[in-house]
């Protein structure tokens, strides 16, 4: 802590982190980047002089535990590769420090759970990166949604998918699979916040693999079906050939939309009666701000671990659909 502030340690110096959390970081009110974790001793070297960090700030994988001893560093931010959030969070938790982790959680339920548990174990609390549940078009289209604004909801189309991706995320080892673990969790998100429901069920289908040599570990394209518990059906798709970034909501009495949905910013909505009009944030602060404002007030974040593990829980249903060909009930996982 300095100067009210909460100091937050970043795990992982990539894109996520430099691109978005850094600048973010800058902007926040209640936290500030007072440390970074990295295996790369150059990556380390320039970071520290580049965000002006103090040389006991800046950790390696090796030396992470002495992260323990650091009383400027409040919160831990894990943003690696998939597969590794949770052992990071773990020893994170371990070390007493809170923890933000980048979704997916894990990729596995049983790791959500290992994660869970070490952080309750340490007294600490864990949040997820869920940045669009700050983000105020999103949260407008949580409110007409789950307040039945329009009428109930009855179906929510949701798809998300990107080109040009390569590197960890092509590889099942590091991602967990392939668009559904990396950005179909968004549709699962949106599905589910915008219904305020849980699926029951869900099927799965692969969508065309052109490129099997890239694609080797993970699919191209999915798409999928969820009965959500309020009667209402989402239908979504992923894919890494084509770029999507939407959602459309049809209910009882009318409709409403965010297109582009899930981006940094520029996210727009329009409604059955009309366009959406608010302001564009730097959703990465407000997210982070807001875990600040937990640990302090000692309330729940509405981004918890559990609301990750339900995420992972429903990835792992619709991967098992996929690969049956059968329906599956998510709580049968
Ligand atoms: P990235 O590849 O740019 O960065 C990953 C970092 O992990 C790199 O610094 C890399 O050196 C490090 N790393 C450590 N061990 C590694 C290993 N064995 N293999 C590969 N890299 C290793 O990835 P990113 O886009 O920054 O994504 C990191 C995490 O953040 C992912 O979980 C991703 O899903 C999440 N993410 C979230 C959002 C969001 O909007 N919330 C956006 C992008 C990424």
């Amino acid at each position: 802590m300095k100067d009210g502030k909460l100091g937050v340690a970043l795990v992982g110096l990539g894109m996520y982190s430099e691109g978005q959390l850094v600048p973010a970081l800058q902007k926040a009110a209640h936290c500030y980047l007072a440390g970074i974790v990295s295996g790369n001793p150059h990556k380390l070297e320039v970071w520290k002089e580049k965000y002006d960090l103090k040389e006991d700030a800046c950790y390696s994988y090796r030396n992470f535990d002495q992260i323990k001893d650091n009383p400027e560093i409040d919160i831990v931010y894990v943003a690696l590769p998939n597969s590794l959030h949770a052992e990071a969070v773990i020893a994170a938790a371990r070390a007493g420090k809170h923890v933000i982790c980048e979704k997916p959680m894990a990729i596995t339920v049983h790791d959500c759970d290992r994660m869970i548990a070490a952080c309750k174990e340490a007294g600490k609390m864990l949040s997820i990166g869920y940045r669009l549940h700050f983000e105020p078009h999103n949260k407008e289209a949580m409110r007409l949604g789950q307040q039945k604004v329009f009428g109930a909801v009855k179906m929510v189309e949701a798809a998300h998918s990107l080109n040009e991706v390569e590197g960890w995320r092509l590889d099942k080892a590091l991602s967990g699979g392939g668009p559904l673990m990396d950005v179909g969790i968004y549709c699962v998100q949106a599905a589910r916040y915008v219904t305020g429901s849980e699926p029951i069920a869900v099927t799965a289908q692969e969508g065309i693999k052109r490129d099997h040599e890239k694609f080797k570990t993970v699919e191209e394209a999915i798409e999928w079906q969820m009965e959500m518990g309020d009667g209402s059906i989402a239908h979504c798709k992923s894919s890494y050939s084509v770029k999507e970034n939407n959602f459309r909501v049809e209910t009882e009495s009318g409709w409403f939309e965010l297109s582009p949905a899930f981006p940094y910013s520029g996210v727009k909505g329009k409604t059955s009666e009309g366009e959406m009009k608010f302001p564009q944030v730097t959703q990465q602060a407000l997210q982070m701000d807001d875990f600040a404002l937990c640990i302090k007030e000692g309330r729940q974040t509405s981004v918890s671990g559990e609301e990750g593990r339900q995420d992972v829980k429903i990835l792992q249903a619709i991967y098992k659909a996929m690969e049956t060909g059968e329906r599956v009930e998510v709580n049968g996982q």
